[in-house]
């Protein structure tokens, strides 16, 4: 009896933690599914990697002050630390942490090649789509499906110049027109689309391409409008005449590309991702980046036969996702909400679409490594934030099966939708034609 009363006791002064809101078994059974992450940065193996960490700064330092779940002393990272490294403190003292990042780096130069590997199985994720301008060394196999950026083709005569900051380096017009060996710009739109816009698209999905993922948002609004072909074609004419466009003649060649791209990758079994809702910075422009400013182009009829994917779920404006999951052709996953939220504020959020089309919800970590982030790095994201989602996930069914809105049987079922079979049937990652 006294035992019973000190286990009430500490239950009782113990602190809540997202665990007390899970149902136990439900959990367990979430933590043994093999994941497929829908959208990751993830790095390739590289024996150059980690070389401009310092040893005295284990922890990195910030450009701009970090949301707390991001920032470098977030204590969430030691648990992930545990898993991928052995960490057997409970706090960030220097001296341990000097310890930790030589254990890390010792441990990414034993894993070698296997490295990227190694954090998927530490993670338990099965399979990881990466959003990157290649894949590379150790990113090679089954375990790996490339998502390269579509943004380039928007853009005819931008050259050589990014317009935007690609993870994995650049990637321009330019440099897709070297890919194909087609030396000159062509003359017409209707040429442009025919050698370059189609080629790229196939290549892609020859080579591996399960998706192609727009940035757009980064540099404009999502209101892709359709446009009349011969109103895009005199816009492209002119500027391959070598005449300035306006910002209306650049829009209306910017939105007739958005659908002639994602009409042919659909055509290529390639899905659509787009960025949609908050992006890296703090001068990011939330407004433009809502998911229900491409309402028109999901509805649109020649845009029915492909798929696409609000990565991000469009936080936060997560309400305007949820209520795109109602069309056929478009489905959410919640990455970067794994670090935007606490793990119970993403379970609200889940709770939420899984009520509504629990079909179109995918799990996704958004890993990714930033400038000088040595300990919270792709590694420890893909660890915390795939652990992160298990729970949320957990939470949220608890939730609905306590409110009789689900049976037990069921949130297994979407748990399995959620983590990784939506994926495999989207992707047709199992081979299924
Ligand atoms: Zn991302």
């Amino acid at each position: 009896m006294k035992i019973l009363a000190f286990l009430a006791m500490l239950a009782l002064t113990a602190p809540v933690s997202a665990l007390d809101d899970a149902d136990p078994r439900l959990l367990a059974e979430i933590n043994r599914i093999r994941a497929v992450d829908n959208h990751t940065h993830d790095d390739p193996a590289d024996p150059q990697r980690g070389s401009s960490w310092q040893a005295d700064t284990p922890l990195g330092a910030a450009d701009y002050p970090d949301v707390v779940p991001l920032r470098r002393d977030n204590v969430e990272w030691i648990e992930a630390w545990r898993v991928l490294y052995g960490y057997q403190h409970r706090d960030l003292q220097p001296a341990h942490l000097r310890e930790l990042l030589s254990a890390k780096q010792r441990l990414m130069r034993e894993g070698g090649e296997r490295w990227p590997t190694i954090v998927l199985d530490k993670a338990g994720v099965d399979i990881a789509l990466v959003n990157a301008t290649q894949l590379g060394a150790g990113q090679r196999n089954d375990r790996f499906r490339w998502v390269p950026y579509a943004d380039p083709l928007l853009w005819p005569f931008a050259g050589d110049k990014s317009r935007l900051f690609y993870s994995g380096g650049p990637s321009s017009i330019a440099q897709l027109q070297r890919e194909l060996s087609v030396t000159t710009l062509p003359a017409t739109l209707d040429e442009y689309v025919a050698q370059l816009v189609e080629p790229t698209l196939a290549r892609w999905q020859k080579s591996g391409a399960v998706a192609v993922k727009f940035l757009a948002a980064y540099a404009r609004g999502l209101d892709f409008q359709p446009v009349a072909a011969e109103a895009a074609a005199a816009a492209y004419a002119r500027a391959a005449g070598g005449a300035a466009l306006d910002p209306v003649q650049t829009r209306t060649l910017e939105d007739y590309l958005f659908y002639e791209i994602c009409a042919r990758a659909g055509t290529h079994q390639l899905v659509v991702h787009i960025h949609t809702g908050n992006g890296v910075g703090p001068y990011f422009n939330n407004a433009r980046a809502d998911p229900l400013l491409l309402e028109t182009a999901l509805n649109s009829k020649p845009l029915r036969a492909t798929r696409f994917v609000l990565v991000h779920g469009g936080w936060p404006f997560t309400p305007n996702a949820q209520a795109m999951l109602d069309k056929p052709n478009t489905y959410a996953d919640f990455s970067a909400q794994t670090f935007y939220l606490t793990t119970h504020a993403l379970a609200a959020v889940l709770r939420n679409w899984l009520g509504w089309q629990p079909e179109k919800v995918m799990f996704g970590s958004d890993s990714y490594s930033d400038a000088n982030t040595p300990l919270s790095d792709y590694e420890e994201k893909q660890v915390l934030m795939t652990l992160k989602s298990r729970r949320a996930l957990a939470i949220a069914l608890t939730a609905m099966v306590r409110d009789q809105e689900i049976t037990q049987a069921r949130a297994i079922e979407i748990a399995r939708m959620v983590m990784r079979d939506n994926a495999v049937a989207l992707y047709r990652l199992d081979g299924r034609p």
